[in-house]
């Protein structure tokens, strides 16, 4: 018989002998070798003063510039450890990662680029405190985005959010404070193609929003272009609404009905003016529309397809060719 005072789960808590840490920093970064070396210092600096034992995690998604070196020169009395992807698997897959691989009873993920200022965790171990699993940073504002870029987030979100079971709030960000608990369910799902801001909504638990104002990049340029953020919001829309798929029995129902509006108006004309000229451009423009429809139907389809066959295939999100120092991590 075992003699431990532990139960099973509280020794996969401590899985690896080591003593759990209070905080875990997951920070994904993707070329950023100006920017890590000044963001770990001041991790380490704000939670030196906040919590009595934390680990640093930086995930180099497959950078090409020094951003791995730079961060392993950064580590002197530091608690850090280091995750470089074998190539370039995205944010989300970055975060998943360093998910994955962190040990802490709670974790922050936050950008590479000091975007987000670390004075709120202050406020967001306190929300802990209170009994909140997830505290998570919410922009207060947008003022420095385009009003084109404004009104484009406000409809994604309204259409994402569309018939969907969880909540996704619109300025939400992916810096948050969460328990090992959310983590480990975050951990469980899985889907492979990720949507974090999604997800973090539908594992649910008790969330607090802190509102922040975000800074600006420290160095470097944002990863996140239009096609960036394009190919982000497919990923989104696919992942958390099937509307998109529904509609279109609603529009071809629409349709049939007007065409048989229509066939009778025909029906009618012809019996009372005779046969007219035929409607050449009626027809033109009724094929040419039905047509565009059927593509733009199939192409949606094919979106949502495309992700069930990612997902079938079953390769893993991410694959790690490094650690440092040498971990395990699950994949
Ligand atoms: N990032 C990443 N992989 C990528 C793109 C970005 O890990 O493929 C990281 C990046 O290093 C940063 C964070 O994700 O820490 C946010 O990226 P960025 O600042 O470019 O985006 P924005 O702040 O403009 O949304
Ligand atoms: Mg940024």
């Amino acid at each position: 018989m075992r003699i431990s005072r532990l139960s099973e789960t509280d020794e996969s808590l401590f899985a690896g002998h080591q003593i759990r840490p209070e905080l875990s920093f997951v920070v994904p970064a993707f070329n950023e070798e100006n920017n890590i070396a000044e963001t770990i210092r001041r991790i380490d600096q704000e939670a030196r003063k906040l919590v009595g034992s934390f680990e640093i995690i930086i995930v180099d998604d497959g950078s090409s510039d020094q951003t791995f070196q730079k961060s392993k020169d950064a580590g002197g009395g530091v608690p850090l450890r280091l995750l470089r992807l074998s190539r370039n698997f995205g944010k989300e897959q970055a975060i998943m990662a360093g998910l994955e691989a962190s040990k802490g009873m709670a974790v922050v993920i936050l950008d590479a680029d000091l975007q987000e200022p670390l004075c709120h965790l202050r406020v967001m171990l306190q929300h802990r405190a209170e009994g909140y699993d997830v505290v998570y940073a919410v922009r207060a504002h947008r003022n420095d985005e385009s009003m084109l870029k404004r009104l484009l987030t406000r409809i994604f979100y309204k259409l994402l959010n569309l018939g969907s079971e969880a909540d996704i709030p619109a300025d939400a960000r992916d810096f948050r404070l969460m328990d090992r608990k959310v983590v480990q369910e975050l951990c469980n799902l899985p889907e492979r193609n990720r949507f974090m801001k999604g997800l973090y909504g539908w594992v649910g638990f008790r969330s607090k929003a802190v509102p922040i104002e975000l800074e600006p990049r420290n160095a470097g340029k944002s990863s996140f272009g239009l096609g960036g953020l394009l190919k982000h919001g497919l990923t989104g829309m696919t992942s958390f609404t099937s509307w998109p798929l529904r509609i279109w029995t609603l529009i071809g129902l629409g349709i049939a009905a007007l065409s048989i509006i229509y066939g009778f108006w025909i029906i009618v004309k012809t019996m009372i003016f005779g046969v007219d000229v035929p409607g050449w451009s009626t027809l033109a423009v009724a094929v040419l529309l039905l047509g565009g429809i059927q593509l733009i139907s199939i192409g949606v389809l094919g979106e949502y397809l495309a992700r069930v066959f990612t997902e079938v295939k079953g390769r893993p999100g991410f694959i790690v060719a490094e650690t440092h120092p040498r971990i395990q991590v699950q994949q």
